[in-house]
């Protein structure tokens, strides 16, 4: 009886877990959506003459009133405590080098709340997609997309230092340098 009880327990703690979860991931893509409304308004406004900022937190005050829009809310003291880093490990990655007038590029992702099943992606129209693909998968995708996860030849130090430092936090391995010249 008692083993049947907690047989039942288990389960509704498993749909309870897995809700809580859909709603993270549903709060995430509300962020991400609030971020490229904030992201086009900046662009749009007149001394910007149509750039995007430089990083998300740029738009900290003026335009993104809450900090908490810039982590996944999956990102909850649980998975701070695991793995201690800055205060701001729990925010989403931004991609602002290759986004002009590139409508389906991805602006930024969330690499916390998928569970390694997906991820969530604002592209640079401003919708919020879903990509259910695995890291190595994402790799592939986001390279084709035109997101700089690679090292090609003629790239700055820095540009290479983005590359590695969000390579590291998709948990792909680092990048190898260019192939030699033929
Ligand atoms: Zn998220």
């Amino acid at each position: 009886m008692l083993l049947i009880l907690a047989a039942i327990g288990t389960g509704y703690w498993v749909i309870g877990k897995r809700a809580q979860v859909q709603r993270q991931r549903a709060l995430c893509a509300s962020h991400l959506s609030q971020l490229g409304k904030a992201i086009s308004t900046f662009a749009d406004s007149g001394e910007n003459l149509g750039r995007v900022p430089m990083t998300l937190r740029a738009l900290h005050p003026a335009y993104i009133q809450d900090p908490r829009l810039f982590s996944c809310p999956s990102w909850s003291a649980e998975s701070q405590a695991s793995s201690p880093a800055s205060a701001q490990s729990g925010d989403y990655l931004y991609f602002p080098n290759h986004t002009k007038s590139q409508g389906a590029a991805p602006l930024a992702l969330c690499p916390h709340c998928g569970a390694g099943l997906g991820f969530n992606v604002l592209q640079g129209d401003g919708h919020v997609e879903w990509f259910a693909t695995t890291p190595d998968q994402l790799e592939t995708k986001l390279v084709k997309m035109g997101v700089p996860l690679r090292i090609e030849r003629g790239m700055s130090a820095a540009e290479i230092q983005d590359v590695q430092t969000w390579r590291a936090r998709l948990n792909l391995p680092p990048a190898d340098p260019p192939e030699p010249l033929e």
